[in-house]
C-alpha cells in the first residue's frame, strides 16, 4: 500500500490534484487539507463503537469523517472484512455529533434487521433462506469470480451463486432490484 504523500505514515487513500500536483493522502491529511480549503474544522469525535446485532453478537464499527465540497461524508465500517458499512451524508455547517448520532442509529437498524436465516433441511443438510421475502445488501468486488460481485447481507458475504441460490425457492415470482447510494 502506498503511503501518504503529506504525513509519510499512513496509507494513502486518496489522490487529489492540486493544479498540476498529483497527491495521494491519508484520511487524516486529506481532512487537514480540505478543511482549510473549505474553512471547517472537523470535530474529534468518537473513533469506534461496538453495537449488538440481532442475535446479541457485538460487532465493532469504525468511524470514518471526509470532508467534500458539497458536504460531510461519515461511514461506520465494522472492523472484519465485508462486515457491515453503513454511512451518512450532512451539509458542512451541519453539527457533527448529530451526524454521528445519526449514523449510529442507522448502523444501530440495521443490524437488527436480518434477512437470511440458516435452516436444516429433514435429512440433515444445512440450508440457507429468505427470512421475509427481501433482502437489502451491499455490492463489493468479488476477485475470485470474473466480473462477478459479492453481495453483503447480514455483515457477510455471499457469492453471486449463493445469492442466485436463496431466490431460486422463488421459481416463478417476480423481482424488483432497485440500486441506493450507500449514504440514503
Ligand atoms: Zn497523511
Amino acid at each position: 500500500m502506498a503511503k501518504c504523500d503529506a504525513c509519510g505514515l499512513r496509507e494513502a487513500k486518496i489522490h487529489l490534484s492540486i493544479e498540476d500536483d498529483q497527491l495521494s493522502l491519508c484520511n487524516d491529511c486529506y481532512n487537514e487539507y480540505m478543511a482549510g480549503e473549505l474553512e471547517v474544522e472537523l470535530e474529534e469525535l468518537l473513533e469506534s463503537f461496538s453495537l449488538k446485532d440481532s442475535e446479541g453478537v457485538v460487532r465493532t464499527f469504525l468511524v470514518e469523517t471526509r470532508l467534500y465540497p458539497i458536504g460531510i461524508f461519515m461511514e461506520a465500517k465494522e472492523n472484519i472484512e465485508f462486515g457491515y458499512t453503513f454511512a451518512v451524508h450532512g451539509e458542512l455547517e451541519d453539527e457533527q455529533q448529530q451526524l454521528l448520532n445519526r449514523l449510529i442509529e442507522k448502523t444501530k437498524k440495521g443490524i437488527k434487521e436480518k434477512y437470511i436465516e440458516s435452516k436444516v433441511f429433514l435429512s440433515g443438510q444445512p440450508y440457507e433462506s429468505l427470512i421475509k421475502d427481501h433482502f437489502a445488501g451491499r455490492i463489493e468486488y468479488d476477485e475470485f469470480a470474473e466480473g462477478l460481485p459479492l453481495i453483503i447481507i447480514d455483515g457477510r458475504a455471499y457469492t453471486w451463486e449463493e445469492v442466485g441460490r436463496l431466490i431460486m425457492s422463488y421459481e416463478g415470482f417476480q423481482i424488483k432490484v432497485k440500486m441506493y447510494d450507500q449514504t440514503d
